[in-house]
């Protein structure tokens, strides 16, 4: 895996154990030459994780709309701030530049950044593998709630299956590299999607 997008929050949130766990992935990350592709912004765990991610000496790639630039929400110091008109080429851009996806602790945002892809995933519209960093089991409620969703047949249990679950970066990244080596090779001329 040579770039990895981690979706996480804005904010901080009240436990001091998730700006930790956003340290020490950007750290790993960094150790393991594991480029990080993010939403670019300077606060809450999302500045955290790319602070420590340049510091250990990674890349870091943020990926912003102008108009959030414009507010001032941008990290000045990330090796390239990738700016962009909307929040949909934002995500298209993110997509593009990674290899696999993973959700940190986050709300709404992180939420919608993981759903898109893992339901992009499931449509075959990509090939890349998604996991949930389940640090402290703070994804285990909303996975619940989706083996809850699969128990009534609105998400089949392979797809359920495929979303990569742990509760660290290492195992996270060994289940990731493991989806990544099953991916198809096309045949040759022809599209995966
Ligand atoms: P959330 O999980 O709701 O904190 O969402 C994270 C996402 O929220 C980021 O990818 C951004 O799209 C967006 N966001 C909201 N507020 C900010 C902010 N102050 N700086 C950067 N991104 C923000």
């Amino acid at each position: 895996m040579r770039r990895l997008a981690v979706f996480l929050a804005s904010s901080n949130g009240h436990d001091p154990a998730h700006a930790e766990l956003a340290a020490s992935v950007g750290t790993e990350l960094a150790r393991r030459g594991i480029g990080v592709v993010y939403g670019g912004g300077r606060r809450g765990l999302m500045g955290v994780m790319a602070d420590s991610a340049l510091k250990a000496g990674g890349e870091v790639i943020g990926v912003m709309p102008r108009s959030m630039v414009e507010r001032e929400w941008a990290h000045e110091e990330v090796t390239e701030l990738v700016i962009c008109d909307s929040m949909h080429e934002r995500k298209a851009l993110m997509a593009e530049y990674a290899d696999a996806f993973v959700a940190l602790p986050g709300g709404l945002g992180t939420l919608e950044e993981i759903f898109e892809v893992s339901s992009w995933r499931q449509l075959g519209f990509h090939t890349k593998p998604v996991g949930f960093l389940d640090a402290g089991g703070f994804w285990t409620p909303l996975l619940g709630a989706l083996r809850g969703i699969a128990d009534s047949g609105f998400l089949s249990a392979s797809t359920l299956e495929d979303l990569a679950i742990a509760p660290d970066l290492p195992g996270l990244l060994d289940v990731l590299d493991e989806r990544l080596r099953s991916i198809p090779q096309p045949a040759h001329g022809e599209s995966l999607r």
